[in-house]
């Protein structure tokens, strides 16, 4: 399979995002397991680019069902940055890049993370926030999101422990609104807000440990990781389209 062009190259395998290690002494045992088990997994990438259209669709039904002009505006970035993330993640993971187009891609995947962190923040803020608040917690989770790919991008070797950990700080800012989101959301969006957390969190422990690794040749930890991203969005999507009818 084309994948397997790339395998045994340091920092270039498509068993992962592994293009952070651009020498082999960088991360030894990173290497080492893309040697090991160098063959990409043959559903790699299918998930989120079933969700491609699963998530063109809800989007252009939250932004037609969206009530006020700002909640349109909130919803439609929020589906930009659900596009961008899937989309993104299908075309990097689904086709064989080289080591430029690859290097690319990957950087544009990690930050679609820190965008889909924001864009999720915003329709909530926006539909259940009083003002204050809501312009509070935009500014610190885009002003974070925006650190945090630069971070990525300055420095795109940074190990996977440091900046894994940087996706949690973000996602989990809005912790102290979820009083504000239960009084005015109600008990449903809140407990669709904390599951959606808890199921990205899980994702970012499953990518970062690299466990459980079910089967390397068709749905490896990687798989595991987009099948919990995909279930979080799934999650929260449910949440702002409660809040946002
Ligand atoms: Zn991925």
């Amino acid at each position: 399979m084309p994948g397997d062009a790339v395998a045994g190259r340091p920092g270039g395998s498509h068993r992962d995002h592994a293009g952070e290690t651009s020498h082999p002494g960088a991360d030894l045992a990173e290497w080492a397991a893309d040697l090991v088990e160098p063959v990409k997994p043959k559903l790699r990438g299918w998930l989120h680019a079933a969700m491609v259209p699963a998530s063109l669709s809800a989007g252009i039904v939250l932004i037609c069902l969206a009530r006020t002009e700002q909640a349109v505006l909130a919803c439609t970035v929020y589906s930009v940055t659900a596009w961008l993330l899937f989309g993104t993640s299908a075309i990097y993971h689904l086709g064989t890049w080289g080591p430029l187009g690859e290097a690319v891609l990957r950087r544009l995947d990690h930050a679609n993370i820190f965008l889909i962190i924001a864009g999720t923040c915003t329709p909530l803020a926006v539909l259940l926030l009083p003002r204050e608040q809501r312009t509070l917690l935009l500014w610190v989770v885009w002003t974070g999101a925006l650190a945090g790919i630069s971070f990525r991008v300055l420095w795109v070797q940074a190990p996977r422990w440091l900046y894994t950990p940087c996706y949690l700080a973000l996602g989990w800012a809005p912790v102290r609104y979820l009083s504000d989101f239960l009084h005015t959301g109600g008990a449903a969006v809140v407990t669709l807000v904390v599951t959606g957390g808890l199921l990205y969190s899980a994702g970012a422990v499953v990518y970062a440990v690299q466990r459980p690794d079910p089967s390397p040749r068709w749905f490896g930890f990687h798989e595991v990781f987009h099948a919990l991203t995909v279930a979080a969005f799934t999650a929260h999507y449910i949440a702002v389209s409660l809040a946002a009818y």
